[in-house]
């Protein structure tokens, strides 16, 4: 019952204040056509990804988990002609649905889709001596959460913005107990910006059409 009240909230605040976008509709339904999951943002947490990306002045974006690119094209209609994304993907059929999504878009030119286990990826960005993001969006398989955000520092600049999704999994994170290894990824995750002094961060608990769960964000502080 009050997961039908959240869905229903979330459909009429989507409906009242989000811009109808034919190409976000497109790329869902094209995620749905190849049995892609449907574990994609909620379109009132896309267009809060575009807000980010417009208060921050995003130019580099870097996405750990693609899917079929729903996120990436909310958080990509936003930047400007010189902007650039680098998104992770493990599963090349993922990336290929995310790839012709984007192309629909018109987002091509400025999303570079890498497939691969982001930790490989990460590292070969960092060979390739990738220049620092403004947003780092993590949103990839929670058990390597604290390697992730390892990295996010490591590819960060001062103000750097830094989003974590998924950390509360309907109130699981709480249990110290858990032995799901999403669960202790996301518990390793929070301890590790508990103790870490170059970032300053929150976590929001949100109820939606994607049930209750929630999302970190942080600033890298200066110095
Ligand atoms: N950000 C997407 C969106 O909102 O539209 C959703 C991403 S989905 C929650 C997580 C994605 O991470 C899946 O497509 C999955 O294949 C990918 N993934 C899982 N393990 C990975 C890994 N080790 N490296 C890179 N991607 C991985």
């Amino acid at each position: 019952k009050m997961n039908e009240t959240w869905s229903l909230v979330d459909d009429y605040m989507a409906e009242r204040l989000l811009p109808r976008d034919a190409v976000l509709e497109r790329a869902l339904a094209a995620n749905k056509a190849a049995e892609l999951p449907p574990i994609d943002v909620s379109p009132c947490q896309g267009m809060l990804l575009q807000l980010l990306v417009r208060m921050t002045n995003a130019k580099r974006i870097l996405e750990i988990g693609t899917l079929g690119g729903y996120s990436t094209i909310w958080m990509g209609q936003a930047l400007p002609a010189d902007g650039r994304i680098v998104t992770l993907e493990l599963d090349p059929l993922h990336a290929q649905v995310a790839q012709a999504n984007l192309a629909h878009a018109g987002l091509e030119s400025l999303v570079d889709i890498r497939v691969g286990p982001a930790l490989e990826q990460l590292a070969k960005l960092e060979e390739e001596g990738a220049e620092p993001f403004d947003l780092i969006f993590i949103d990839a398989d929670k058990p390597n959460n604290p390697a992730y955000l390892q990295w996010a520092l490591r590819f960060s600049h001062s103000g750097t913005v830094i989003v974590g999704d998924n950390v509360v999994r309907e109130g699981e994170v709480v249990n110290r107990h858990s032995t799901d290894p999403r669960v202790r990824g996301v518990r390793a995750f929070i301890d590790l910006l508990a103790q870490e002094p170059r970032i300053s961060a929150t976590a929001i608990q949100t109820v939606g059409s994607k049930g209750y769960d929630g999302f970190v964000i942080g600033i890298v502080n200066a110095g």
